[in-house]
């Protein structure tokens, strides 16, 4: 590829200058200080779940509305049963759905059923595994003997203990999870605001890139990129509309980059095309197309052919073709900026610290990103790297839950040392 150590360290012999080259942190930078917010929109609560939500989730009501019962029991006076043995009469019945009929008198219990509102006088419920029943089980003709002694509030969630009314439960920016769901239900917003999903084309390029269907000729490879970065940008929340393949050809690629610039994405996403080969077309048909390129190559292993461009507020990311380059390159600066337009308050998964369980070594003078399964045992986060071929190599790739991250001059970290590692799925990202 002709990229070799970055010249972030001046004055290392064998450090080679590339044009262009900047940190990932210069890098993730200049993409999201072109990154703006999209819009609003109202959505039916079905379709919110994974939208980043933009308006702030506020209790309409006392939760719980009411004294609610969290037993199926009796509803009882915590005074007419301070000891085992008690005998109370059974005087009414109150289901979940319904407003008590009457309150509790001394020496009196009404069933009650999970859900359902503590009557008026009553400061305790006794579950039904703790009684027994006597007579005929009808209210008003039986007694209930309560085994147990009674405590004030027992198995009662008293009015407002959860929230009060007008309190703000979910800031927006939140990214809507299934219990995100359950609260926005619970306080009646039907239709909330999220932000619009960012539309994204995804543009594949490569002579040698073929249909995951077809027959792949000797010197074919299958189109494993077009599937993971619709997936990815998913993921991230947008909307991916996928543009086949396109040949190693300048004016094929401007054609379909200038109709996805012409189709109303707000981002587009090119794979390959992006190194110094002769057929590496896209950075000339992107300028060609008034696309302001930004970022030319990064600092970073894999995936330093990087580019970042902008026309207007279209945002343009050619991805290396190296399938996890491409993955590790969307992962780092392209899932940020989609996160970005939408508004989501967090937009970098966290990373974390690990105990090597295995050496590994940095000799690219890049940051590197290496495959690694990290796992919690023995009282720690330990991280076992995954041997890999390199950038083409999506098995060892599929094997990872986490990168393990060596800055640029972090040549080796031995067995036992920690080292920060990057969570490739959503865990604390909170
Ligand atoms: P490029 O970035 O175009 O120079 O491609 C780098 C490497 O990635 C080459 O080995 C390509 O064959 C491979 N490659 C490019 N695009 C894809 C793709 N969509 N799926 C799988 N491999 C690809
Ligand atoms: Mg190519």
């Amino acid at each position: 590829m002709g990229l070799g150590m970055c010249a972030l360290r001046p004055g290392r012999p064998g450090e080679v200058t590339i044009a262009g080259m900047i940190s990932v942190d210069e890098a993730l930078e200049a993409v999201l200080g072109r990154t703006k917010a999209l819009p609003a929109e109202k959505t039916p609560l079905g379709d919110a779940f994974s939208r980043v939500l933009r308006e702030a989730a506020v209790a309409d009501r006392d939760f719980p509305p009411f004294n609610r019962a969290a037993m199926d029991g009796f509803a009882v006076r915590s005074l007419d049963v301070p000891g085992a043995g008690a005998r109370l009469k059974v005087v009414s019945e109150v289901r979940a759905g319904i407003w008590p009929d009457r309150a509790v008198a001394p020496g009196e219990a009404i069933r009650i059923m999970t859900g359902a509102p503590v009557p008026e006088g009553a400061d305790a419920v006794i579950q039904v595994e703790r009684t027994s029943v006597a007579g005929s089980h009808a209210p008003g003709s039986c007694e209930v003997t309560v085994e147990t002694a009674v405590v004030a509030g027992q198995n009662i969630v008293p009015r407002g203990s959860e929230a009060r009314a007008g309190a703000v439960l979910v800031d927006p920016g939140v990214r809507i999870s299934a219990a995100h769901l359950a609260l926005l239900a619970s306080v009646g917003m039907a239709r909330p605001s999220v932000a619009r999903a960012p539309r994204v084309a995804v543009i594949i390029t490569g002579d040698e890139v073929i249909e995951p269907s077809g027959q792949p000729a000797p010197a074919q490879i299958r189109n494993a990129n077009g599937p993971a970065l619709a997936a990815a940008i998913h993921e991230g929340g947008g909307v991916a509309t996928e543009y086949g393949i396109v040949s190693d050809d300048f004016e094929a690629t401007r054609g379909a980059i200038a109709r996805a610039l012409n189709e109303g994405h707000d981002a587009i996403v090119l794979s390959g095309g992006v190194s110094a080969g002769s057929f590496d077309f896209v950075e000339t048909a992107l300028s060609s197309l008034g696309v302001t390129l930004h970022v030319t190559a990064v600092c970073v292993k894999p995936g330093a052919p990087f580019v970042f461009g902008a026309r207007g507020e279209i945002l343009v990311f050619g991805l290396p073709g190296n399938p996890v380059s491409a993955q590790v390159t969307f992962e780092l600066f392209v899932r940020p900026a989609l996160l970005k337009m939408q508004g989501a308050t967090h937009i970098l998964r966290p990373t974390f610290e690990a105990l090597l369980d295995a050496p590994v070594t940095n000799r690219s003078g890049r940051k590197n990103f290496l495959p690694g399964l990290a796992g919690w045992e023995e009282g720690a986060f330990r991280v076992t790297p995954i041997r890999t071929q390199g950038s083409g190599d999506i098995a060892a790739h599929t094997r990872a839950n986490v990168l393990v991250i060596l800055d640029p001059d972090r040549t080796h970290a031995a067995r036992g040392e920690s080292v920060p590692v990057y969570p490739l799925s959503s865990l604390l990202e909170m």
